[in-house]
């Protein structure tokens, strides 16, 4: 799929094609700098070398569909693939929140008591600012995890190389002026899914830091691994969610194949850079792993791992979660100050108003539903 093309490759078709290498690299440069995706607006090229191009590697973006904005400034986009499968994409604005964590600690606190409905609204990202994007790398998820609506939905297939990429540009075509972090925190699971992340993100890094970009898994150590070797290493996130075996194998069956004590080898193998950390998010649910005592084991159990924690308070969904709940303020507070007692930098991704989607974490795709539309 040429979206998914590296400069490399680009090159080799140019020369194939009988063009200088350095035409390969120009198309690369409009698809990605640029935005544009059809040979016909690439000018630089012959008018006969961008019908031969157009001819041999037609690009299509997935459509966008649908676009759901909340109070926040985050919209979620529902995008259509060539097989009419759709996918669930976040913008997400003020996305450094996401990669500074004290700055999200700072700022949950702010808003004290009650912060999910605090009145103080940001305002919408002016040109230039930057934003975080949560993409999709499968239409589904088999991993099924209990309080997840993606999984809940089931399995669905890999996302090609081409339409991780394809994902971004065509949001980023919304957002033209905004610089774009990137989360695979969407629908699906990425290490399930490895060559073709690996695919998209060796196209990503040309034009975005590593830095910037963050895989999360649920913990399969042999993809945490894998991704620890790539040429440039991306941060890595691991959905913990639970600080004893036991809570997370029935939240998270998976955890059954791989134990935590070797997500937890995985994560501590992983070659970070000085002053990176890895993320341990922890999904917080009413009753099930929400008590003092929870946040205790969990920073016992994380103790000397190079890790920040993000504690993410349910997103409840009746329809398809109707078993879980969010849990409250207080137990949120508690849950936050006991980790910070404990010395660990905390950051809590929380709703910023009822129509809020807290960033990712609950992505329906619904493929099925629109075709019996
Ligand atoms: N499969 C990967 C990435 C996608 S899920 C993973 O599990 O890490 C991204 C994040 O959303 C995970 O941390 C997951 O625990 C969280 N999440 C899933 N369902 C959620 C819900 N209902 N509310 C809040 N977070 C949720
Ligand atoms: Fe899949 Fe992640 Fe949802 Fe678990 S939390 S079912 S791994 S998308």
């Amino acid at each position: 799929m040429p979206l998914a093309f590296t400069p490399k490759d680009w090159e080799s078709r140019a020369k194939e094609m009988g063009l200088p290498a350095f035409r390969g690299r120009q198309i690369f440069d409009a698809i990605h700098r640029r935005g544009v995706t059809s040979f016909e607006a690439m000018t630089e090229l012959s008018r006969a070398d961008r019908r031969r191009f157009q001819d041999l590697f037609p690009m299509a973006l997935p459509e966008v569909v649908r676009r759901e904005a909340s109070a926040d400034g985050s919209v979620k986009y529902a995008l259509r693939l060539s097989d009419d499968a759709l996918i669930e994409a976040v913008f997400m604005p003020r996305g450094e929140a996401l990669a500074s964590a004290e700055s999200e600690f700072a700022d949950a606190r702010a808003e004290g008591p009650g912060g999910r409905s605090a009145a103080i609204r940001p305002p919408r990202t002016p040109p230039g600012e930057r934003a975080t994007l949560c993409l999709s790398s499968q239409t589904g998820c088999a991993v099924d995890c209990r309080f997840c609506v993606t999984g809940r939905l089931g399995a669905g297939r890999n996302l090609s190389g081409g339409e991780i990429v394809g994902q971004y540009l065509a949001v980023r075509r919304e957002h033209p002026d905004t610089s774009l972090s990137l989360v695979f925190m969407g629908m699906g699971e990425p290490m399930l899914n490895f060559e073709n992340v690996a695919q998209a993100l060796k196209v990503f890094t040309k034009t975005i830091s590593p830095r910037r970009i963050t895989v999360s898994t649920a913990g399969f150590p042999d993809g945490i691994r894998r991704l620890g070797e790539l040429e440039k290493v991306p941060n890595l996130a691991v959905s913990i969610n639970a600080a004893d075996e036991r809570t997370r194998e029935e939240i998270m069956p998976v955890t059954r194949a791989h134990p935590l004590a070797e997500v937890l080898a995985a994560m501590k193998a992983f070659p970070l850079p000085p002053r990176r950390r890895i993320t341990a998010e922890y999904v917080l649910i009413d009753g099930v792993n929400d008590s003092v005592e929870d946040a205790k084991k969990l920073g016992r159990l994380l103790r000397g791992l190079p890790v920040k924690i993000n504690v993410i308070p349910l997103n409840p969904d009746p329809r398809y979660l109707p078993e879980f709940q969010p849990p409250s303020e207080t137990a949120i507070d508690a849950f936050v100050e006991e980790l910070a007692r404990q010395k660990y930098t905390v950051t809590v991704r929380r709703s910023r108003g009822p129509d809020s989607y807290a960033g990712c974490g609950q992505l329906k795709g619904r493929a099925a539903d629109s075709r019996r539309r």
